[in-house]
């Protein structure tokens, strides 16, 4: 099915033409993502009320809305459990022992990948509450290693202060702990990943 985006700056006519349609299976596609260069358009109200995003999209139109008006994105500083939860999704890591990071990784992605039965790593970095250590700890008393749960911790927002504390009270990935580091890339990096591990 189609994703389609919607720019609005003004009462949103369009946009509910378009819901309209999509509510009737006639247009082919779904609403993905609505975007407005105005902070207070009320088609923006519209397309809230309506609901007709999901949340990941209802998610990158806040992001793409706070850009285009020049101010910060608001998004709930929600566990990505939440959206889980309201997706009435099994728990991976309770059912099946799936490790997962969702307790404390920000909302925003609609629990996409606990809904294909995968644990989530962090992508869209932690939460502001995020006790990362406290989850790591668990992880150490569920059996996991501390380089497995190290690794865990070290995907695309490795160096967010949370996943990172963890990171290196763990021992770290291997490589080096900081690539922007002075010495990162001179051959000290082999010795200090030998002294971690
Ligand atoms: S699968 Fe992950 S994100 Fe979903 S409820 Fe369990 S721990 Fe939280
Ligand atoms: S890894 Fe990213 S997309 Fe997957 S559940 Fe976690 S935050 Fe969502």
């Amino acid at each position: 099915m189609k994703a389609i985006g919607v720019l609005v700056s003004g009462r949103g006519s369009n946009l509910q033409a378009l819901i309209d349609a999509a509510a009737a299976n006639t247009l082919g596609g779904r609403i993905a993502v609505v975007v407005s260069n105005l902070e207070n358009a009320p088609a923006l109200d519209r397309a809230r009320r309506k609901r007709p995003l999901s949340p990941e999209f209802g998610a990158l139109s806040e992001l793409l809305t706070a850009l285009a008006v020049g101010r910060r994105p608001q998004l709930p500083d929600e566990a990505v459990c939440l959206e889980c939860k309201r997706r009435g999704k099994v728990c991976v890591l309770v059912a099946r022992d799936v490790p997962c990071l969702g307790p404390v990784t920000h909302t925003g992605c609609g629990a996409m990948c606990p809904a294909f039965d995968r644990g989530c790593y962090g992508c869209f970095g932690p939460r502001e509450a995020a006790n990362a250590t406290s989850l790591a700890a668990w992880f150490g008393r569920d059996g996991r290693s501390d380089a497995d749960t190290a690794a865990l911790f070290s995907g695309f927002t490795a160096y967010a202060k949370p996943f990172r504390a963890v990171i290196d009270q763990l021992g770290g990935p291997p490589g080096p702990s900081n690539p922007l580091e002075p010495g990162a890339g001179t051959g000290d990096q082999g010795e200090a990943s030998d002294a971690r591990h």
